[in-house]
């Protein structure tokens, strides 16, 4: 997940790292107000995901209130690498003298972090790279080892940093290093980190991203709940109810018992002249009402018109299962086709709940047969 730059400098207090006092505004009311309790000439800087703001005009300085009011309705109304811009950063002016660049990412060569810092920050780093790339000083980290203090103090000397900023500099490395590890990040950057002409230094910008993977514990950690991005409100609402569910553009839906069956079955839908409107994958704890939610969630896409459960009673019990579908009929008369395929564990059960329902179903067949049970079934309620 892509953290904010208002939320990474969040990220970086936690870890001791200095940033400057500022508040997340969403209306130009808002702004007035907070540069007054910060105190003129404050920054203006636009809340989206890309980078390259600056340059885009998204970083504004502003010393008084018209002037501040005129560019925050700008700004509002800007939008950056297509995302609609909604709040802005307001933060208390700083005094600039020195832009370094200080970031980890993850080496997939060697699987380790790696540390950088370069004297040439505020700039691209990508930039840096190629244009001088002797400017970058690399340092490959180990989370077996401690803090690496002397490696940091080593790489900065190298660096040809100001020897009167090694210090406040290396503060914030740590508090880097830290918030990498402690908030399970693939990207951590400072761009720039800035020293400033009392000699206190500052991260300006943050840029974080944390692994996927660890989404769980962060939420909880990182108080940051985000309507995922690039998703179609049928996956929002999988995941809640934590079904491996993909939005697709065909009309047959799926509710398959495995990922391997879901991507069979896509197959044969497609074997068929069909084409499936979703992939769900019912996983291995198929209690009656994640089998329902299921269902729901499938008939809940307009497009579907039929649905096929391809599903296995190995670590499921098809008792189970029938009985989440029928608690779905219960619910509401089926709006269109169905047919279940389902053996194994408490079949006779599942089967009967199912057939005295009268929902077509493929008991020892194949997949193929139940695809062309659905296809058929398809094309038989279209001609009522
Ligand atoms: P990015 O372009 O999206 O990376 O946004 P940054 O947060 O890095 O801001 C871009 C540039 O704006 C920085 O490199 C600074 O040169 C400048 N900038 C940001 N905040 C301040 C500030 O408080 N004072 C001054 N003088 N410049 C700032
Ligand atoms: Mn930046």
């Amino acid at each position: 997940m892509k953290l904010y730059e208002c939320e990474g400098k969040m990220v970086f207090a936690k870890a001791g790292i200095p940033i400057p006092r500022g508040n997340v505004i969403a209306s130009v009311d808002e702004a007035a107000a907070s540069a007054a309790t910060l105190g003129y000439p404050v920054v203006l800087k636009i809340q989206v995901m890309s980078g390259g703001r600056g340059k885009a005009g998204g970083v504004k300085l502003v010393s008084n209130e018209s002037i501040l009011r005129e560019t925050a309705s700008q700004l509002l109304q800007m939008s950056h690498g297509g995302e609609q811009v909604e709040r802005l950063l307001v933060e208390q002016q700083l005094n600039i003298k020195y832009e370094y660049y200080a970031g980890i990412t993850l080496d997939p060569l060697t699987l380790l972090p790696l540390l950088m810092f370069s004297t040439q920050g505020g700039m691209d780093i990508e930039h840096v790279a190629e244009t001088m790339p002797e400017k970058i000083i690399t340092r490959h980290l180990d989370p077996l080892k401690a803090m690496p203090l002397h490696g940091v103090l080593e790489m900065l000397e190298e660096s040809g940093i100001d020897n009167g900023h090694l210090m406040p500099v290396t503060k914030i490395i740590m508090g880097l290093i830290k918030a990498y590890y402690a908030y399970d990040a693939i990207t951590a950057e400072i761009n720039p980190l800035v020293i400033m002409d009392d000699g206190k230094a500052l991260a300006a910008d943050a840029k974080f991203e944390t692994d996927d993977s660890a989404h769980y514990r962060l939420k909880s950690v990182l108080g940051i709940v985000r309507e995922e991005q690039g998703m179609t409100q049928l996956e929002r609402k999988a995941k809640e109810l934590d079904l491996a569910y993909v939005s697709l553009d065909g009309t047959v839906g799926l509710i398959c018992g495995g990922a391997g069956i879901g991507m069979g079955s896509m197959d044969m839908v497609m074997a068929h002249g069909g084409r499936a409107a979703n992939f769900l994958d019912l996983g291995g704890n198929a209690t009656t009402e994640k089998t329902a939610a299921a269902l729901r969630l499938v008939l809940g896409d307009p497009a579907v018109k039929g649905v096929l459960m391809n599903v296995f009673g190995g670590i499921n019990n098809c008792a189970t299962m029938a009985k989440g579908v029928c608690e779905v009929l219960d619910e509401t008369p089926l709006r269109c086709a169905l047919v279940v395929k389902m053996r194994g564990h408490s079949q006779d059960e599942g089967w009967a709940m199912l057939e005295q329902r009268g929902i077509p179903l493929v008991k020892l067949g194949t997949t193929a047969e139940a695809v062309g049970l659905l296809m058929h079934e398809i094309s038989r309620t279209k001609e009522q």
